[in-house]
């Protein structure tokens, strides 16, 4: 990644902070967007600051994606790669959800990657860089509670696997990063059935793989153009056997998540 402007959305906390710290720390010119400026100032300011540029930005705004786009353009003049890892996730049955927090986790983790991957595919062309989607196990096997999540992540799965199909013969290199469950804000953030923050998680977030470490192996993996990376032992074993047992898998995932603290469903 030496010397690759590398923009990061959703940089201000979690997975997006650090890689936006591995990015740095592997040599590359890093541009940091969320919409909470400040904390992208405390996350860049002992830096170079020839290498780095903090972005304000919504990706749920077609307009703050494009200047996003642009302002990276206008500091390094090209894009190596782009990291769509903005995110935010719900709990709430589907039953019971107001459609707003739907549409909302469609606006952020869906639209905010259309739009950021539009304005910025003609610059990835031109270096024949790298296009990521931090995506989930969500994105592989429905989770229960979260109808919305699942449904943007799988939605962003098909987006970028066309692009990627699209683009086979330009050199384009598209990786679909897929974490397991990882210890960050995510879930404290995460929207109930009427939109208003579940306040606190769900799980012991200290026994989760830390966002330090998903962030190496996404890294690892932009190096060595992957096509798709799947994270934790139990990632990895629901995305295998749900391709081979996908009516078992229903089940298991349904008992494994009623289990959590104050589940929607028992
Ligand atoms: P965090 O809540 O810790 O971080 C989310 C980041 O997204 C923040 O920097 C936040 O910045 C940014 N963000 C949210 N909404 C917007 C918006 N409208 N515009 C711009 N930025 C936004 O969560 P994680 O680090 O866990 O999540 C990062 C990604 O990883 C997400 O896509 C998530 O789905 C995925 N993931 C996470 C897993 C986990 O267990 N943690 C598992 C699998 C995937 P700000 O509020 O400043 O705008």
């Amino acid at each position: 990644m030496k010397d690759k402007v590398t923009i990061i959305t959703g940089a201000s906390s979690g997975i997006g902070r650090a890689l936006a710290r591995e990015a740095y720390a592997r040599g590359a010119r890093v541009v940091l967007a969320a919409r909470r400026k400040e904390a992208l100032e405390h996350i860049s300011k002992e830096w170079n600051s020839s290498s780095y540029l903090n972005v304000e930005a919504d990706v749920t705004s077609e307009n703050d994606c494009r200047k996003l786009i642009d302002e990276t353009i206008r500091k390094f003049g090209r894009i190596d790669i782009l990291i769509n890892n903005a995110g935010i996730s719900m709990r709430a049955l589907f039953e019971e959800v107001d459609l707003d927090v739907i549409r909302k986790l469609m606006d952020t983790n869906f639209w905010g990657t259309v739009y950021c991957s539009n304005y910025a595919l003609p610059h990835l062309l031109k270096t024949k860089g790298s296009l990521v989607g931090v995506s989930s196990v969500a994105g592989y096997k429905g989770l229960p509670g979260r109808a919305g999540y699942s449904a943007s992540k799988f939605a962003m799965h098909g987006l970028l696997e066309v692009i990627r199909i699209e683009n086979i013969k330009k050199g384009l290199h598209v990786l679909i990063a897929c974490p397991g469950f990882t210890s960050s804000n995510i879930r404290n953030i995460a929207l109930s059935k009427d939109g208003s923050s579940q306040g606190e998680t769900p799980l012991d977030e200290s026994k989760l793989m830390p966002a330090e470490t998903v962030a190496k192996l996404i890294c690892n993996a932009i190096e060595k153009r992957k096509h798709t990376l799947v994270l934790t032992t139990m990632g990895k074993m629901t995305v295998l056997l749900n391709k081979f047992f996908p009516k078992f898998m229903d089940g298991m995932v349904y008992n494994h998540m009623a289990k959590e603290a104050d589940s929607p469903f028992k």
